[in-house]
């Protein structure tokens, strides 16, 4: 807590690095670069306070190393057709950062996380304002245990910034999965998760107005083998429901840094 709150005071800080991040700007050019800013030079307010924040919590040298994704490509489930969208590949130092989220309780990180996905995948969210943003859950003990949930926060974020609407209640996880990075292949993977999700069909009944003809976009942090997308997925698509998901981060290799 008191960490979180020196954050804020000094949120001139680099992140990533520590060192004064105002000293360092960067310029718009390079952040023009930095996904769809290139749509920058139709200046929105939104996207002015999202590249403030930038700019006052990443130095120059940090943020022209961040591993953005080629733009534009999605990894495609082979069995239910889900388009998962990254924004990072899952390398330093966006990596670190995630883990920080993930297990050191820094949650304001998920701000910044979010950030990026509204400024690089702002013309996606647009199109899909009548969508609901839910986040893959965890299961009750591994919540109780770490006391929050990563991909929450980052959906809380994401729909603040866009206003697309936010539920975690509609699924759930029923099965309590060894850690995925523990289990290497794919097979082994798609059997660990397998039916590992159910939706909760009384608060999907009492709440049928709001997922009326709604497309669902899932959260997560890191896409690996895409089984726990698809295995979260897979209720919902035998519901009806029309399914996309979005990641900060995917083990790929096809990424740039602002400074190549
Ligand atoms: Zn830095």
């Amino acid at each position: 807590m008191i960490d979180e709150v020196k954050r804020i005071l000094n949120a001139e800080t680099c992140m990533i690095c520590g060192s004064h991040a105002k000293d360092n700007l960067l310029r718009q050019v390079d952040l023009l670069r930095i996904g769809s800013l290139r749509k920058f030079a139709q200046v929105e307010t939104k996207n002015e306070k999202c590249l403030n924040e930038i700019q006052s919590c990443f130095c120059r040298s940090c943020l022209s190393m961040l591993p953005i994704l080629t733009y534009n490509k999605f990894w495609q489930s082979d069995k239910k057709h889900i388009q998962v969208m990254s924004i990072f590949s899952y390398e330093n130092p966006i990596k670190p950062l995630i883990i920080q989220l993930k297990f050191y309780q820094k949650h304001y990180l998920a701000k910044f996380l979010s950030v990026f996905i509204f400024l690089i995948r702002q013309n996606y969210l647009q199109e899909n304002t009548n969508s609901i943003f839910v986040p893959i859950p965890l299961h009750q003990n591994r919540f109780k245990e770490r006391g929050y949930n990563q991909s929450e926060l980052i959906a809380l974020e994401i729909s603040k910034l866009t206003g697309i609407k936010y539920d975690n209640k509609i699924l759930l996880r029923t099965k309590n999965t060894n850690r995925q990075t523990e289990t290497k292949n794919y097979e082994d993977r798609l059997r660990n998760m397998k039916d590992a999700f159910v939706l909760d069909e009384t608060y999907l009944l009492e709440n049928i107005d709001l997922f009326s003809k709604k497309r669902i976009i899932l959260i997560d942090d890191v896409l690996t083998t895409g089984s726990t997308i698809e295995s979260a997925a897979s209720p919902l698509i035998s519901k009806g429901f029309e399914v996309a998901a979005i990641t900060i981060a995917r083990e790929d290799l096809n990424y740039f840094r602002l400074h190549d």
